[in-house]
């Protein structure tokens, strides 16, 4: 049988990406929704056939231990809420899939993998380009060399965010554009090397006049350095708009943009002679669904998931790094 999925907040990434896709996996279905709004339950249950014995508010939320047909809690709520229904979902013994960032701090990260673990369950962060076609052929030839050894890596994310929204609340948020764009930036560097970094150096530029960014960073920039030597040079934004990378290795670059967008992703390669474009075919499954239906696969084959809590800890570990860099206005050493 197909795995269900009880999706966890019913906002926009929720109904509009998560939802729809999940009609369309070959492992896995939406089973039950849960929403602190009746009117959603409401809706959604009813376009998506859910029964109400299936629809659970946040006080109830606990009661979803006594539902055999959920097998993943997907969590989908603002980011400081991660770490909470990550935990009561594998203490009512569900597997879960957290969306990014995986939580606010290291400290809830690792609280995160330990409940998983004493649960017995599996834990997957939302990372859906690691399932998106380009990504994966970009990781392929930037690890195999294909433009020679990779030298730099230069990222850059961002959108200018519209006001009043938990995003720019650091309670909800945990932290401005990093968190919530930036980390594109940096889970990129850390895919397209296979590498983690051993040194942070970030500088924050924010005009706390601007009313959106009273609690939270507007533009963070960073350098990255690997222990191959490879520099990433990164940029995260809440007040320009970009999506793209460049890795380039001493024979030429592989460039992408947008790189991790929804869709309608762009790849050029140059070695030697003018940039070519690369184009694939639709692939079968595209991102969402093949996230979706990757950790079903793996709960069935026992194997851990590509985007499993480890690779979430992680890139919060970095974060945690770059917000220090960025304070204290100096280069921050990882590892070891
Ligand atoms: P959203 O604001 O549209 O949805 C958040 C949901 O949480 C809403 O339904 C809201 O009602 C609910 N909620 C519950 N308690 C809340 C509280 N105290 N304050 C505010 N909202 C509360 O946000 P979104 O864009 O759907 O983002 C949700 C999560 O998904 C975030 O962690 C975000 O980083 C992630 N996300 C991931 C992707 C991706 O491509 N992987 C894209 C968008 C969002």
């Amino acid at each position: 049988r197909k795995l269900g999925y009880a999706v966890v907040g019913l906002g926009n990434y929720a109904t509009n990406q998560i939802m729809p896709r999940l009609k369309e996996c070959e492992h896995a279905r939406l089973v039950a929704l849960v929403s602190g709004t009746p009117a959603k339950l409401e809706r959604y249950g009813a376009e998506y056939g859910i029964p109400t014995t299936h629809r659970y508010s946040y006080r109830d939320y606990d009661r979803i231990r006594d539902n055999p047909d959920i097998d993943i809690v997907y969590v989908v709520l603002p980011n400081s809420m991660h770490a909470e229904y990550s935990i009561r979902a594998a203490q009512a013994g569900k597997h879960v899939m957290c969306e990014k960032p995986m939580a606010i701090s290291v400290v809830e990260c690792e609280a995160m993998i330990a409940a998983c673990r004493k649960a017995g369950k599996k834990l997957m962060i939302g990372y859906r380009s690691r399932f998106e076609p380009y990504n994966r052929l970009a990781i392929e030839l930037a690890r195999g060399g294909h433009v020679g050894p990779t030298r730099l890596i230069t990222t850059a994310h961002g959108f200018n965010i519209r006001p009043d929204q938990w995003r720019l609340d650091r309670p909800l948020s945990g932290g401005g554009s990093l968190m919530d764009i930036g980390i594109y930036s940096l889970n990129a560097a850390r895919y397209l090397t296979g590498e983690e970094p051993v040194e942070v150096s970030a500088i924050e530029s924010t005009d706390r006049a601007d009313p959106r960014f009273r609690t939270v960073e507007d533009r963070i920039d960073f350098l990255l350095r690997f222990p191959s030597g490879v520099i990433a040079n990164c940029v995260s934004s809440y007040s320009s708009g970009h999506n793209d990378y460049r890795v380039i290795g001493g024979e030429g670059f592989i460039h992408m943009e947008p790189a991790t967008a929804y869709s309608g992703h762009r790849m050029w390669i140059r070695k030697g002679g003018e940039p070519r474009q690369r184009e694939l075919p639709t692939p079968a499954k595209n991102q969402f669904v093949a996230q979706l239906d990757h950790l079903p696969e793996c709960i069935r084959s026992g194997a851990e998931p590509i985007a499993s809590g480890d690779e979430g800890l992680k890139d919060l570990r970095v974060i945690e790094a770059i917000y220090r860099s960025a304070r204290e206005g100096r280069t921050v050493k990882l590892g070891g």
